[in-house]
């Protein structure tokens, strides 16, 4: 079915009134609910032009599940997002489709290729088709994925000269508390083992 979105706002609104009140739903609209329900009650809303709160009534004499407001879960690259895009998002893809930077034919080929062999969602998002076999994840998570564990190995090793500054701290620390010598605290009250002799020569005379 054709959703008709032309006419002036004011009209829109008369006919969605008109139809909000009257209630009963098309064979055309029962289909277009059951076909897109993942899209959301509020997209199947405005594309019908009937209430929110209609459309889930209506979903929920049907038995039909909606997609949770604000999830992205379940839907796939070749459906659509269910909100038209912004106009920033429209300019971008006019933008990267003409400079080149976004191949057009690498977009119809993922379509035909998703159309005839369904991939599996990505676990961790639940949004993109797992692309990246390695992971098993989509590319975007993947890129995250990367970047933790970047974060991660900077962590670790941050705590790791951490550690070894603090050896180092402590070596110095046992060093003979005579000033100047260098020797290690090896022989008794903190002294060096030369130093130690000394003391004890000079307990002795
Ligand atoms: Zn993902
Ligand atoms: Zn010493």
């Amino acid at each position: 079915m054709t959703i008709r979105r032309e006419g002036s706002a004011a009209e829109r609104r008369v006919d969605d009134s008109a139809r909000m009140i009257s209630g009963p739903w098309s064979s055309g609209e029962i289909r277009y609910l059951r076909g897109h329900a993942k899209e959301g009650s509020r997209a199947i809303a405005e594309a019908l032009g009937r209430t929110v709160a209609a459309v889930e009534r209506k979903a929920h004499r049907m038995r039909v599940e909606l997609r949770k407001p604000g999830s992205r879960r379940g839907i796939m690259l070749s459906q659509t997002r269910g909100e038209s895009w912004t106009s920033g998002e429209n300019a971008i893809f006019r933008t990267q489709a003409l400079s080149g930077a976004l191949s057009l034919s690498l977009i119809e080929r993922r379509i035909a290729e998703d159309a005839a062999n369904p991939p599996a969602l990505c676990p961790a998002c639940g949004r993109w088709p797992a692309r990246h076999t390695a992971s098993g994840l989509c590319f975007t998570c993947y890129a995250e994925e990367r970047v933790r564990q970047y974060h991660e190995i900077e962590q670790q090793r941050r705590a790791q000269r951490e550690i070894q500054a603090a050896a180092k701290q402590a070596e110095r620390a046992a060093e003979c508390s005579v000033p100047g010598c260098r020797n290690d605290a090896n022989g008794t009250g903190g002294l060096c083992w030369t130093h130690t002799r000394v003391a004890r020569k000079r307990e002795r005379t």
